[in-house]
């Protein structure tokens, strides 16, 4: 368990949901400290096994998904604890989380295992040009075949990918791809795209699709409620990502701070967003009172069972970096919602609710004259932050083909604006901006 369990409030403040990520990664040694060491005795254990829909796979209630890095050894001390299903894609940390989980599940029972993944379809012809890229998958993954290959589509039509569909058949008969699935956060970028329950509740009619990936979390209810009603009718496996929406005022002060001292400008608007920040933060500490919180832990703790406890859900896919976060998280299975935990959910969404871009929205977007893409490098400093993705965060965002967050700078805000939910999303543009930049 963390070394940090015994934080006083101050402590706390910094380091929990309103600063860094809260229990698991940001408390528990990093990825670098996990790999390569002896694993520490795990006591916690998988407690709950769902049936993944119509695949009739029993899934762990808790999966392992992560963008980028992944200990192998943790990833064995997972599995040792029972669980059982992995997503993953050929682009988390271009292509090493396949890697890690082929060096992972090596001489364990292939059939007890359930693999997820995903390809680029971008720019593939045909099933010739599909396969070869499975194959480079396989053989990262080091098995014969895949669970579910999940398209990514960023549109209602493009649900209908013919090549995929094609291919997902000849995959199926030749033994290579069991099922189908769908897995999105929206559109990637300003009027290129839909939103997520678009896109994934035309991926249930279209009624090809066996298993679905989408964002669902405390904050973000709705688009997933849809989903997720739609979804169990037709039976279809339902797993989750982006479950903790927890809030960073700290890390974003903490930036501001060093953008000062490095002689970055702060302008006018932004120095009113960092004092409408520095009042969340005190709602933060009447809310710590309010709820006698004692550990960080405990309100993302809140935030995975609220998703654990909805019975359709059939997985919450977690990044698992270190031995810590395989007790912590596994300590959760099987777990229920308790008062204590909706109150605590309910009072965190008052008093802090606005300080989560929300995943899979892009509301803002068409408010932006210079298009740049509000929820996609959101997410990616999400990356950066929440699951110490950083390399591959800030490579996303050099390759990202539209307007940089820089436009921000001398920007009015029209985004903030149309904001339904007050996030102060033009300071947090201009800080993802600084902290994704290649230097
Ligand atoms: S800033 Fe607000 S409207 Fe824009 S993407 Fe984030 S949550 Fe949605
Ligand atoms: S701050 Fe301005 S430039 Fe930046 S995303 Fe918002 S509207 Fe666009």
């Amino acid at each position: 368990m963390s070394k940090r369990k015994g934080l006083d409030r101050r402590d706390f403040i910094k380091a929990s949901a309103f600063g860094l990520a809260g229990v698991g990664t940001t408390l528990a040694a990093g990825p670098a400290a996990a790999s390569g060491q002896t694993a520490p005795p795990v006591s916690a254990k998988i407690k709950s096994y769902r049936t993944l829909g119509r695949t009739g796979f029993k899934a762990s209630d808790i999966g392992i998904g992560t963008s980028q890095t992944f200990p192998t050894e943790v990833l064995k001390a997972a599995l040792d604890a029972g669980v059982n299903y992995f997503d993953t894609s050929e682009g988390y940390g271009r292509g090493q989380a396949e890697r890690s989980i082929g060096e992972a599940i090596k001489g364990r029972d292939r059939k007890s295992l359930f693999i997820t993944t995903k390809l680029r379809f971008d720019g593939l012809a045909d099933t010739a040009a599909v396969a070869a890229k499975l194959d480079q998958s396989l053989e990262r993954l080091q098995t014969d075949y895949v669970d579910c290959l999940m398209l990514g589509p960023s549109t209602a039509a493009s649900v209908k990918n013919e090549v995929y569909h094609q291919a997902i058949e000849e995959f199926k008969k030749q033994g290579k791809v069991r099922f189908s699935g769908a897995g999105t956060h929206g559109s990637r970028m300003p009027g290129q795209g839909e939103p997520m329950d678009t896109i994934l509740l035309a991926a249930v009619e279209d009624g090809r699709f066996d298993v679905l990936l989408l964002v669902y979390n405390f904050l973000q209810k709705e688009p997933g409620e849809k989903i997720l009603e739609a979804a169990s009718k037709k039976n279809l496996g339902l797993t989750i990502m982006k479950s903790n929406p927890l809030g960073r005022y700290y890390d974003t002060k903490n930036r501001i701070e060093q953008m000062t001292k490095d002689g970055q400008p702060i302008d006018e608007r932004m120095q009113k967003s960092m004092e409408q920040m520095a009042e969340t933060a005190k709602q933060a500490e009447a809310f710590i009172q309010k709820n006698g919180l004692k550990t960080p832990a405990e309100v993302k703790a809140a935030a995975l069972k609220f998703v654990l406890a909805d019975a359709r859900v059939h997985t919450l896919n977690l990044a698992f970096n270190t031995f810590d976060d395989v007790q912590n998280f596994l300590a959760l299975s099987g777990a229920g919602l308790g008062g204590k935990d909706r109150v605590l959910l309910a009072s965190y969404e008052k008093d802090c609710g606005s300080l989560y871009c929300r995943h899979a929205c892009g509301v803002c977007e068409s408010e932006c004259p210079s298009g740049v893409a509000v929820n996609t490098i959101m997410r990616y400093n999400h990356y950066f932050e929440a699951q110490g993705s950083e390399k591959y965060a800030m490579e996303e965002y050099a390759a990202l083909e539209t307007a940089k967050a820089d436009a921000c700078r001398t920007c009015a805000g029209w985004c903030e604006r149309a904001c339904p939910y007050g996030v102060p999303v033009r300071t947090l543009l201009c800080l993802a901006h600084t902290q994704l930049t290649l230097p």
